[in-house]
């Protein structure tokens, strides 16, 4: 659904686009014209939407998430613990997960998500306990009721402590329905045209939580489709270890053996890989998300963003799940992603402008969206409006850094293909109170057992 009259965003503050001083004009869910200096729109019968006191961004978006986790952030059992621990002190509590509780934070995740400016979300739930086979189809539902672009990943546990994985033996499923419910999601759901709302990609969730055949299977199954492929790799040194003593590789060398280094993969942190390893990543096209928030969290170590980006490796941003984050917030997520590789790389090496990359460009590489992620003519009309007159960026003058380094977080107006599904910064139809209300019982009810 696109709005049918032209709109000529008029006048921003700053726009992340090249020669859109004056504003950029959107027709039928795409930027149909950018207005440089001096000029005026040649589209004809343009509406004017003025963004005098906005900052115009591409739509951020996130390349990993886990939308349950919402349920779970801040949980006592979890905190202060590295991902190992706090993976089996939450497996228990995720084990009861139901519909309803995933419809509340799903819903919670991609509303935080639009109000933070994201306007494409990814999402990996490898979580699918008796009761809850239908957890993808849930957060499609979710995702078009609020208006967000996704791509939504069918993941998988298979591998539980019984055969030597992490996960206790009631989360898991076999390889079998795993891959039936996988070709049933990509039939049923996934849109490979341009502009796509909806895709589905495979996401087997670990190495420590998935058997090598069903890797193999999956990355068989990616291939005949023409789905992409997703899963978590070098985020701890515990994970390196459980590769190191089971396969007797490290974890790279794992995913290789799989079948799955190729340019349809991205990969979540990606943080204990070394310099030749990331130059094997390159020279496959594979792409990496950088989880800033969640990696400082649970300590996990520090994603070596620029030695990839200069090997060649596309590098994207994720705000990992609300447990570990605990936030779902991607303007936040920018902010900490330009905090953390510049005390590791110095002033000259990041500016915003590679967070704001990273969030945009970056993370459109990782979902193989070239249509998304930058402002020019043809692209997508997803865009994030953040206004700057409030007190946090009171006397700042260069606006496009104002955004990054005064700490935006709540983006005043964002736009889907075409469409405004935040105006004044709030989500028009939902009420926040009651879905607060809601999620925050079934969060209650979770931990009670
Ligand atoms: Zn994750």
């Amino acid at each position: 659904m696109t709005d049918s009259a032209p709109v000529w965003i008029k006048d921003p503050l700053g726009i992340l686009a090249e020669g859109a001083e004056r504003g950029i004009v959107i027709r039928e869910g795409r930027v149909a014209e950018v207005v440089p200096s001096g000029a005026e729109p040649v589209t004809p019968g343009v509406s004017v939407f003025d963004a005098g006191r906005h900052v115009v961004l591409p739509g951020l978006i996130n390349t990993h998430h886990h939308f349950f986790q919402t349920l779970t952030r801040a949980s006592p059992a979890a905190l202060d613990r590295t991902l190992f621990p706090w993976l089996q002190a939450l497996y228990p509590i995720w084990a009861r997960l139901t519909p309803e509780a995933l419809d509340a934070a799903a819903t919670v995740a991609m509303a935080e998500l639009l109000l933070s400016g994201c306007t494409t979300t990814s999402d990996h739930h490898y979580l699918f306990p008796a009761g809850l086979e239908f957890a993808i189809d849930t957060a499609i539902a979710a995702a078009q009721r609020l208006g967000i672009r996704v791509v939504l990943t069918r993941g998988s546990m298979n591998l539980s402590q019984r055969d030597g994985g992490l996960p206790p033996d009631r989360v898991v499923q076999d390889e079998d329905a795993i891959l039936a419910d996988s070709e049933r999601l990509i039939a049923r759901y996934h849109d490979a045209a341009d502009g796509a709302m909806v895709q589905v990609a495979l996401a087997p969730c670990s190495p420590f939580s998935v058997t090598t055949s069903l890797m193999q299977a999956t990355a068989a199954l990616a291939k005949r489709t023409g789905v992409r492929l997703h899963t978590h790799l070098a985020e701890t040194t515990d994970e390196e270890a459980f590769c190191l003593a089971t396969f007797g590789c490290r974890p790279l060398d794992y995913l290789e053996r799989c079948g799955w280094l190729s340019d349809r993969t991205w990969l979540a942190h990606g943080v204990h890989l070394d310099a030749r390893e990331i130059t094997r990543l390159a020279s496959t096209g594979t792409c990496v998300t950088h989880c800033p928030c969640s990696n400082q969290i649970l300590a996990s170590g520090t994603c070596r963003v620029c030695d990839m980006e200069q090997a060649g490796l596309q590098v994207g941003l994720g705000v990992d799940g609300s447990a570990s984050n605990n936030a779902s917030n991607l303007m936040q997520e920018v902010r900490s992603a330009f905090l953390l590789q510049r005390s590791r790389y110095g002033v000259e090496k990041v500016s915003h402008t590679d967070a704001l990359r990273w969030a945009t460009q970056g993370s459109a590489a990782c979902l193989g969206r070239p249509e998304l992620g930058h402002i020019a003519v043809g692209m997508q009309a997803d865009l994030a409006l953040f206004a700057i007159d409030e007190l946090r960026f009171s006397g700042a003058l260069d606006p496009l850094a104002a955004v990054v380094l005064c700490g935006a977080h709540h983006a005043d107006r964002v736009m889907v293909a075409g469409r405004w599904v935040v105006e004044d910064g709030a989500i028009p139809g939902l009420d926040m109170a009651a879905l607060v209300r809601r999620h925050t019982a079934a969060a209650r009810t979770l931990h009670a057992g």
